[in-house]
C-alpha cells in the first residue's frame, strides 16, 4: 500500500522542523537552510522521538492495510486501562505522543509494538488469554519492545544516515512539494519496521529482554508474573507445528517458557485483587 502523500508530507514537516508537529506546520526558510549545513552532523546522530513517532504511525497505517481495526468500543477501552497501566510501570511510561493500544479484527494469534507506542493485538490472542493478567502479560512484553526501542532500532543505520545525508539538499530544492527521493527513503525506513515486526520478528535478545522487562512491570503494576508462564504454556500448546502469527515473529515458545520460568517464582494463592480482574475481563471478553 502507498503511503498517502499528506502523511509523507507530515513527515517530511516534522523531520526538517526537527520536534515542531502538525500537519500545518511551517518551515520556515532558514531553518531548511540551517539544516542542511548541518547535515553531516544530523547523519550521525540517533533518531529522536518525535521521529520515532511518526514512523511508528506509518508502520501502524501499514498494519492497519493487512489486518482489519476491531470496533468493540468497550473492548478497545478495556485493552487501553490495562495497557496503560503496565506501561506506567515501565522503564520508558511516557514516549512522545504516549502509548495506544489497539485490538485487529482476525484470529490469528498476534501481536505488535511499533515504534513510539502504538501496540496493537488480535482478537485470536486477547482470546488466548484466560484471565486480565494474562492479557496484561501480552501488553507489557509489547510495551517492552517499545521501551527498548527495538522497532525504531530495525532501521539500518546505512538507510538513517542517507535520510539524514539527503534531508537539507531535497528539503530545499523541493520546499513546497513532495520530494521524491526523501520519500522513497522514507518508505524504505517504514518498510525495515514493518518486516521486523510483520515478518521476519527481532533477534532472540530483543524478546529475551521485552519478556524480561515484562516480568518487571507485571510485578510493578500489582498483576502475578506468573500469568506469563501460564499464557506461555497455553500457547506452547497452541502453537506445536505452527509457522504463522506470534510463532513465527518469536522464538520458539519453549525456549521463552523455559527463560521465564526460571525467573519466577511460586505462584500465590489467587488473591481478592485477582479474582476482581478476571471477572472483569471475562465481562468484556466474550
Ligand atoms: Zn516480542
Amino acid at each position: 500500500m502507498r503511503r498517502p502523500v499528506w502523511l509523507a508530507l507530515l513527515i517530511l514537516v516534522t523531520f526538517v522542523v526537527g520536534g515542531c508537529v502538525g500537519a500545518s506546520a511551517i518551515i520556515p526558510a532558514a531553518a531548511v537552510a540551517y539544516k542542511g549545513a548541518s547535515k553531516a552532523a544530523e547523519a550521525s546522530r540517533p533518531i529522536n522521538d518525535s521521529e520515532e513517532y511518526y514512523v511508528g504511525r506509518a508502520v501502524a497505517a501499514r498494519i492497519l492495510g493487512k489486518y482489519k481495526l476491531d470496533q468493540d468500543p468497550k473492548l478497545t477501552q478495556y485493552v487501553n486501562e490495562v495497557g496503560d497501566t503496565v506501561a506506567r510501570k515501565s522503564s520508558r511510561p511516557n514516549p512522545f505522543k504516549g502509548y495506544h493500544f489497539a485490538v485487529l479484527d482476525t484470529q490469528e494469534i498476534n501481536a505488535f509494538a511499533c515504534p513510539g507506542g502504538t501496540i496493537f493485538i488480535t482478537r485470536g490472542l486477547i482470546q488466548t488469554c484466560k484471565n486480565e493478567d494474562q492479557l496484561a502479560a501480552v501488553l507489557a512484553h509489547e510495551v517492552g519492545h517499545v521501551a527498548n526501542k527495538d522497532g525504531i532500532n530495525s532501521i539500518s543505520q546505512a538507510r538513517w544516515t542517507q535520510v539524514f545525508t539527503s534531508m537539507g539538499t531535497e528539503a530545499a530544492k523541493q520546499y513546497g512539494g513532495v520530494a521524491g527521493n526523501l520519500v522513497g527513503l522514507f518508505e524504505g525506513s517504514i518498510d525495515d519496521v514493518f518486516k521486523t515486526i510483520v515478518v521476519n520478528g527481532y533477534s532472540r535478545t530483543a524478546e529475551e529482554a521485552a519478556d524480561a522487562a515484562a516480568l518487571t512491570e507485571l510485578t510493578r503494576a500489582g498483576y502475578d508474573p506468573n500469568a506469563m508462564v501460564i499464557l506461555l504454556t497455553t500457547m506452547e500448546a497452541k502453537g506445536a507445528g505452527a509457522s504463522s502469527g506470534i510463532f513465527k515473529t518469536h522464538p520458539p515458545t519453549s525456549e521463552r517458557l523455559a527463560k521465564v520460568k526460571a525467573s519466577v517464582g511460586q505462584s500465590p494463592a489467587e488473591s481478592q485483587g485477582e479474582k476482581i480482574r478476571t471477572e472483569r475481563f471475562k465481562k468484556i471478553v466474550s
